[in-house]
């Protein structure tokens, strides 16, 4: 009779361990999506999964208002693991998507060797300015470095310094750089 091996538990140190195969992040409870909508959110969720970043169990609410978004294009709430999306652009889903992942799969360590290495202020202290904040920096180097759209080979070498910010977040070379 074979043994079932036990289940290896890694911790991620400052450069984080994903996952080699295919991940599956659980089905989000969408509110106010048209159909449209819905397709490019499971286009989204499952370029997340395709590259082995796993998300937690999301509520996503679309809005017709920036109030909704206290004035942003989105708004990830960590406590309530609810995304609301204000516009409907393609940067927004993927950027909000990426703060999801990184509140639920970025351990402390690798949050302060990003701030570090991209000489942020902080990871997310509120004083600081909203752009500037690793935070911020991570999810927009995740959305560009998971969009499905083909990178000519002047926008990949115009955006490298992003991409090699994605490479460090999620220990894997953007998708986008396949050819
Ligand atoms: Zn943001």
């Amino acid at each position: 009779m074979k043994l079932i091996p036990r289940l290896l538990i890694v911790t991620a140190t400052a450069t984080l361990v994903m996952a080699a195969s295919p991940d599956h992040s659980p089905e989000p409870a969408l509110y106010g999506a048209d159909p449209t909508l819905t397709l490019e959110i499971g286009v989204a969720i499952d370029r997340f999964s395709q590259q082995g970043l796993t998300l937690p169990e999301l509520s996503i609410y679309f809005h017709d208002d920036l109030e909704s978004c206290d004035g942003h294009g989105g708004l990830f709430t960590g406590e309530t693991l609810q995304i609301d999306l204000c516009t409907d652009t393609t940067h927004f889903i993927y950027h909000e998507l990426a703060h999801a992942w990184a509140h639920h799969s970025l351990t402390e360590d690798t949050r302060q060797a990003f701030v570090e290495h991209v000489e942020a202020p902080s990871w997310a202290n509120g004083n600081d300015p909203h752009d500037q904040r690793g935070t911020e920096l991570a999810a927009d180097a995740i959305a560009h470095g998971l969009r499905t759209e083909a990178l000519s080979d002047a926008e990949a070498l115009r955006t490298a310094w992003v991409l090699e910010r994605y490479l460090f977040l999620t220990g894997r070379p953007s998708p986008r750089l396949e050819t």
